[in-house]
């Protein structure tokens, strides 16, 4: 899978993909993150790339024409499954959005800033806006970065077996059970017991037992859904 981000930050986006689960999957050449630079389609001696909101007020707007550009330029290229505006009104990202996005070739994302983009590059070139939450960020680098992040850690191949994305939490509409590590007592804190007794079934049957106590708990909305 291939994912273009469109920013007028590249400067944000240089570490997120380069750790741990990400960099894994693009080192078994199962992700490509290419960051785009907005400011080389940028108008002008000054490579300007906003300009002030016609019908006034505070704020500047990012004009159409250098992304407009950007993104065709892209098109020219390949075939795009969809182009994505992070933006705070888009559809608010989850799990399950995560998992379609997953099974795409070719994603762009475009990173807003200041009031946003001119409208008529919603109109005209984006075919789908996500949102990471309702709180307005000042830019749509670290939304991007959440995105990608979600998305690449599903893309068939990139987990082994032992971090399964399939255990995750919203994977079955169940949040996840509490894990436990080495030692088995600290300061008398105790691993519960059923873990330490080496009987499979009976942990799967409690590790079960817990998401669904934890789902009524903190997300009831999961259960709800079925
Ligand atoms: N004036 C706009 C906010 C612009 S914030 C409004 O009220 O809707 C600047 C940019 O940050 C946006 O263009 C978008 O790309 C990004 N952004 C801000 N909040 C976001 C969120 N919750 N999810 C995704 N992107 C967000």
């Amino acid at each position: 899978m291939r994912i273009d981000i469109i920013t007028l930050l590249p400067e944000l986006l240089e570490s997120p993909f380069r750790h741990s689960i990400l960099k894994r999957a693009q080192e078994k050449g199962r992700l490509e993150v290419v960051v785009h630079d907005l400011r080389q389609f940028g108008l002008g001696k000054h490579h300007q790339l906003d300009d002030y909101a016609f019908g006034g007020g505070a704020g500047m707007v990012m004009m159409v024409e250098p992304i407009a550009q950007c993104i065709e330029s892209l098109q020219a290229e390949r075939r795009y499954d969809e182009v994505i505006y992070m933006s705070p009104d888009g559809d608010l990202f989850n799990q399950p959005m995560a998992n379609r996005l997953s099974l795409k070739d070719n994603l762009i994302l475009l990173c807003g800033h200041y009031k946003g983009v001119d409208e008529r590059v919603r109109e005209h070139f984006i075919t789908m806006e996500i949102s990471i939450g309702d709180y307005v960020l000042s830019g749509g680098e670290l939304a991007a970065a959440v995105v990608v992040d979600a998305i690449g850690r599903l893309i068939p191949g990139v987990l082994n077996d032992e971090s399964s994305a399939l255990l995750d939490s919203f994977q079955d509409d169940l949040v996840a059970p509490p894990v436990y590590t080495r030692p088995a007592d600290f300061r008398g804190w105790k691993v519960p017991e059923v873990l330490l007794s080496g009987n499979f079934p009976q942990i799967e049957e409690w590790r079960l037992e817990q998401s669904i106590l934890r789902t009524r708990q903190r997300r009831p909305n999961l259960l709800d859904e079925e």
